[in-house]
């Protein structure tokens, strides 16, 4: 650290991303990354707007906007685009969340939670899930507490019903919800029409998952107008022009192409179900999941050497520290053939 560090950020720890190693290939099934690639229209897309590249993007993003609401039936208006939804998050977190709103979520959730809060000086509540890792929703209900609910959750992959979401929403009037439906394209049901009954829900999404784009970094907020205008007046005193030229394109052409991506994530459900079952007949006990990844311990093994036998064998998955999970793995879903390497290398580790 520097001596000019500030002292308000001195003690922050900062998000811990998964691995990108640049050293080698490997089978890469460690940060939830599309095996498939974008499609030929976001490739032609991104190619024709690199040529436009010394003029400012459109800080509105209205074409993009025009087509998010076509695709996801809500206004115009209703909709926020940022760089990553790692972006949107931190957004709601400055815009609805202070000391006098503090903030709750799952004590296993997405990493960035506690990292944007405690950037913003925002006071929080970690809820314990069940012990078999599910939300109790009635941790939720009427707390008086602003919340973020990743959905499915993560590294888990367990999804609320939408009726139990709603009664979060519901129950606690006075604040935002914030619901991150950053895998919600692989089996869960979205929280988006319920923003015209509710003015204190903020769904979120992403394009890194579904749609192939991590690399390009696009996500995006759904919520009430007002919610909207409020995240809009904070990103206008950040970062204006958040969404790139090639990333707005890329956006459109990926929409445009929306069934190429669904038809990609009942592909990736197909394999997560194959990968369960293989996974499960080596004696690895697998949470239920509906995202596009799966997570899973075997007694046989601990997390930790599970992880670093694979590594050595060229397969990357997610291993987490923290005590109440570091015996589990989290796995992305890759190709059929990725996951056959993955379930040859885990018995050739294993045995
Ligand atoms: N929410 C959850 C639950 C995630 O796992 C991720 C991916 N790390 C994100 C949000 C952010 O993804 P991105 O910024 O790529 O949209």
């Amino acid at each position: 650290m520097s001596r000019f560090f500030t002292e308000k950020y001195s003690s922050l720890i900062p998000y811990t991303p998964g691995e990108q190693p640049q050293d080698m290939q490997y089978v890469k099934l460690n940060t939830n990354e599309s095996p498939y690639l974008p499609s030929q229209g976001v490739s032609e897309a991104v190619e024709k707007e690199s040529r436009r590249l010394q003029l400012y993007s459109d800080p509105e993003c209205v074409l993009l906007r025009k087509k998010m609401a076509e695709v996801f039936g809500v206004d115009f208006n209703q909709i926020l685009m940022t760089n990553g939804s790692d972006e949107i998050l931190n957004f709601a977190f400055m815009a609805f969340a202070d000391e006098k709103r503090p903030l709750a979520f799952a004590d296993i959730t997405y990493g960035f939670y506690p990292v944007f809060a405690q950037l913003n000086h925002i006071p929080y509540t970690e809820i314990p899930l069940k012990d078999d890792f599910t939300i109790d929703i009635n941790d939720y209900i009427g707390i008086n507490k602003n919340i973020v609910i990743a959905n499915p959750n993560a590294p888990t992959g367990i999804c609320l019903e939408i009726s139990d979401i709603e009664k979060i929403v519901e129950s606690n009037p006075d604040n935002v919800v914030i619901i991150d439906e950053a895998y919600i394209d692989f089996g869960g049901e979205s929280a988006i029409p319920l923003i015209n009954k509710y003015d204190n829900l903020i769904v979120t999404g992403t394009f890194s998952k579904s749609r192939s784009m991590a690399g390009a970094r696009l996500g995006f907020g759904i919520a009430n107008e007002k919610l909207i205008a409020d995240m809009n007046t904070v990103k206008y005193s950040t970062n204006p022009y958040n969404v790139n030229r090639m990333t707005s394109a890329a956006g459109i052409a990926a929409l445009e192409d929306n069934d190429y991506y669904m038809d990609n994530c009942k592909k990736i459900q197909q394999t997560r179900e194959w990968t369960v079952e293989q996974l499960k007949s080596l004696g690895f006990e697998v949470l239920e999941s509906k995202a596009n990844f799966v997570f899973a311990k075997n007694e046989r093994i601990s997390g930790e050497k599970l992880y670093t036998e694979l590594k050595k064998n060229g397969v990357l998955i997610r291993h987490f520290t923290k005590e109440k999970i570091c015996e589990y793995n989290r796995i992305t879903i890759g190709t059929p053939e990725q996951m056959k390497i993955l379930i040859d290398t885990i018995k050739k580790v294993m045995n």
